[in-house]
């Protein structure tokens, strides 16, 4: 079945980065953020420092890499990209370190996966542009000091929460992206559709918008889709009409919902009268990840009101029972 919220990255990569924002006044909504962030880099160029340590955190698909592009882009600093998984030794990480330029912006996404040993090394980079690195093994073994250009890390999570004290500790910045209102979605949707030469009218981008669950990557992505539709079925033009058939054809339905967030919901009900039950349960119900049912799914669900999160699990709420149709058990 074809996955709209998570969808196959590799591909879609290459087309999104044509339509990645490359200043702060390119990237639409999360207002506030972007003014303090905006304000940051102002006063780090007219000090001639590097920029603060930023950590951005929030749902993916929101913008989280694009803006730390843009921060480097606007610092006029070089941008480098990493993952938490992909740096697996200390030493990894030592060499990308000992790489960057004076205050270039290293980006680190999912930096909640870094392992322990290379997090160590990153406390003392980040803090004193230092590495501390041991020579040799056993009792012969010492630590030199080495130390590296001023740069500024940017982390990306999905769980703020999930990231260890002390290295939190030392961001300087911390932001929460929140899920984009449908206007700033409809500006996303007919700014790409500019840039990929898309006929697309007001109403058939608000159909799109309100259906994105929030998120201009599946903005994007169902824009493109709809736009196959419209070629293959109509005249190539994205009406409101031609955008509701192509979804309902998506199986994404009027709220944003696909078809992995409805069988995650019909389980909750079905199985577990509307719960509580613990989120490994559900994922086992339904043969998804458990991270990927927490940082992906649940937490639109739980924006839409659709799940509480109760210290004994999770709860389906009246609204879901309302959505999905199915009467509410009275007692
Ligand atoms: P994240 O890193 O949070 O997962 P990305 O930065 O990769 O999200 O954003 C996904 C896509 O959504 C980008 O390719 C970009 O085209 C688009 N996008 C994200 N935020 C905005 C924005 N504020 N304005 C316009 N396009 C955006």
């Amino acid at each position: 079945d074809e996955r709209i919220v998570l969808g196959d990255e590799q591909n879609v990569d290459q087309w999104q980065y044509s339509l990645r924002p490359k200043k702060f006044m390119e990237y639409i909504g999360q207002d506030k953020v972007k003014e303090n962030l905006s304000i940051f880099v102002q006063a780090a160029l007219s000090r001639g420092e590097a920029l603060d340590h930023v950590l951005l955190y929030g749902p993916p698909g929101l913008g989280k890499t694009t803006l730390a592009a843009i921060i480097a882009n606007e610092l006029g600093v070089n941008f480098r990209v990493t993952s938490g998984p992909a740096i697996e030794r200390a030493g990894d990480l030592a060499a990308l370190l000992t790489n960057l330029g004076e205050k270039d912006v290293l980006f680190i996404d999912e930096i909640h996966r870094l392992s322990r040993n290379v997090e160590e090394v990153l406390y003392s980079a980040m803090e004193d542009f230092a590495l501390d690195i041991i020579i040799g093994k056993g009792p012969s073994a010492r630590s030199i000091r080495l130390d590296i250009a001023p740069f500024t890390l940017i982390g990306a999570t999905t769980k703020a929460g999930a990231l260890a004290a002390p290295l939190r500790d030392r961001f300087g910045v911390i932001s929460r992206l929140e899920y984009y209102e449908p206007d700033a979605l409809v500006h996303i949707i007919k700014r790409a559709a500019e840039i990929l030469e898309i006929a697309i009218e007001d109403r058939g981008a608000i159909e799109i918008a309100r259906r994105s669950r929030g998120t201009p990557r599946i903005a994007n992505r169902l824009l493109k889709r709809v736009r196959d539709f419209a070629q293959i079925t109509a005249d190539g033009i994205i009406t409101d009409d031609i955008a509701d058939k192509a979804l309902v054809m998506l199986e994404v339905d009027k709220m944003g919902l696909d078809h992995t967030d409805r069988m995650l919901l019909n389980a909750m009900i079905h199985k577990f009268a509307g719960g509580p039950v613990g989120l490994d349960t559900i994922a086992a119900a339904i043969s998804e990840e458990t991270d990927t049912i927490e940082d992906v799914y649940e937490p639109y669900l739980l924006q839409l009101g659709f799940i509480n999160r109760t210290p004994r699990g999770r709860v389906a709420t009246i609204a879901a029972y309302e959505h999905l149709n199915i009467p509410y058990p009275k007692d």
